[in-house]
């Protein structure tokens, strides 16, 4: 496949790198270049370029500050145990700009040649994997809407660009069950809205349910449909399984649910394993009334940053909900330990999830 030519500037001042055993927390730390692109009507996506990693420019009027036209990915790179450098399904995130993009009236990408330049910018980058147990690069690749225009309309130009962040280990102190409030007066999203695109609005949407339920003395919200409070959709931002009489349930994709890549790997991994799988409406009374009875053995949350992030406990209105003595289940860990063994190369890949570099 011949792919358009990625100019490539170097960074001249290279930046110091942390040292391997710092603690590199999420999102703090960015490598020495980025990947850009724009996007220009009637001439298309053009001028793909690798250049030093710094602040850009944009009028004040630029569409995304004002209307917040704009989507984002997020996966990682692993550095393996043959050195080598994997992706863990790459081709499902550039999937998925387009179908947030299309929610978004943003013009398609061509997805092959997005992973074509996140792997020249990751050679680029390679040292700055990092390679303490656990750790990882994150990739944060987005689009915003760049023309200077105060009109309400889709834009005309826009910005691709592919940042990378190096981050620790998730759980520096092991797999620990988090608590989630569930919150029934916000909604993060509604049918026919954007729920199901990777957009910035959404976030934004959630931040005063996150701050409610920190101030409770939670960790997550787990979110309810906006309709009728009732039927659960997503833990915080990731996707949300409850294991019920041994089945691996979880909500059925509705439009306002993000279809979570962990979360198809899960139900993909668990029909392998043999388990049975559900993906339907789940009521909250109906966790309720079978966590009575201890049916509910395992909740976890599945999702790119954590991978599987048990749930110990939720909250509904004043009832507490435990799962598992607060510690994590079986399924949980199995999950969890599979995924991370294809990623970081200590098992085996028979399914196909990993993109070497
Ligand atoms: C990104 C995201 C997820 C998880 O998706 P993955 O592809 O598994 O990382 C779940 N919910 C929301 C709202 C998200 O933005």
């Amino acid at each position: 496949m011949s792919f358009p030519t990625i100019a490539v500037t170097r960074a001249t001042q290279p930046k110091t790198k942390p040292l391997a055993d710092a603690a590199l927390g999420f999102g703090q730390i960015f490598t020495d270049h980025m990947f850009s692109m724009d996007y220009i009507e009637g001439q298309g996506w053009i001028d793909p370029r690798i250049e030093p990693y710094a602040p850009i420019s944009l009028d004040p009027s630029a569409m995304v500050f004002h209307y917040g036209q704009a989507i984002f990915e997020g996966l990682k790179a692993y550095k393996a145990a043959d050195g080598s450098i994997n992706l863990f399904r790459p081709q499902l995130n550039f999937a998925r700009v387009n179908q947030s993009n299309a929610r978004m009236v943003i013009p398609a990408i061509d997805e092959a040649f997005c992973l074509y330049a996140l792997e020249e910018l990751l050679k680029i980058e390679k040292d700055w994997i990092p390679t303490q147990a656990g750790s990882s690069l994150y990739i944060r690749p987005f689009i915003i809407a760049t023309d200077p225009y105060l009109g309400v309309r889709p834009a005309h130009t826009y910005r691709f660009m592919i940042i990378l962040s190096p981050s620790g280990n998730y759980y520096p102190q092991g797999l620990n069950p988090v608590n989630i409030y569930v919150e029934e007066e916000y909604v993060r999203a509604v049918k026919g809205g954007t729920g199901y695109a990777k957009t910035p609005g959404n976030y934004a949407a959630s931040l005063i349910a996150q701050a409610k339920a920190y101030k409770a003395g939670y960790v997550q919200v787990l979110w309810l449909d906006g309709v009728h409070r009732r039927f659960i959709e997503e833990v915080g931002s990731m996707n949300v399984f409850f294991v019920i009489d041994g089945k691996v349930v979880t909500p059925a994709i509705n439009g306002s649910i993000l279809p979570g890549i962990t979360r198809r790997t899960v139900l993909e991994l668990a029909k392998k394993l043999g388990l049975e799988t559900e993906e339907r409406e789940i009521a909250i009374d109906e966790i309720a009334e079978l966590a009575k009875t201890g049916r509910v053995s395992e909740v976890f949350g599945a999702g790119t940053a954590a991978v599987i992030s048990p749930v110990g406990e939720l909250r509904y209105k004043e009832l507490v909900m435990n799962f598992n003595d607060g510690k994590i289940g079986p399924l949980s860990q199995q999950f969890y330990d599979i995924i991370t063994g294809v990623q970081y190369g200590r098992l085996k890949d028979d399914y196909g999830w990993i993109v070497k570099i």
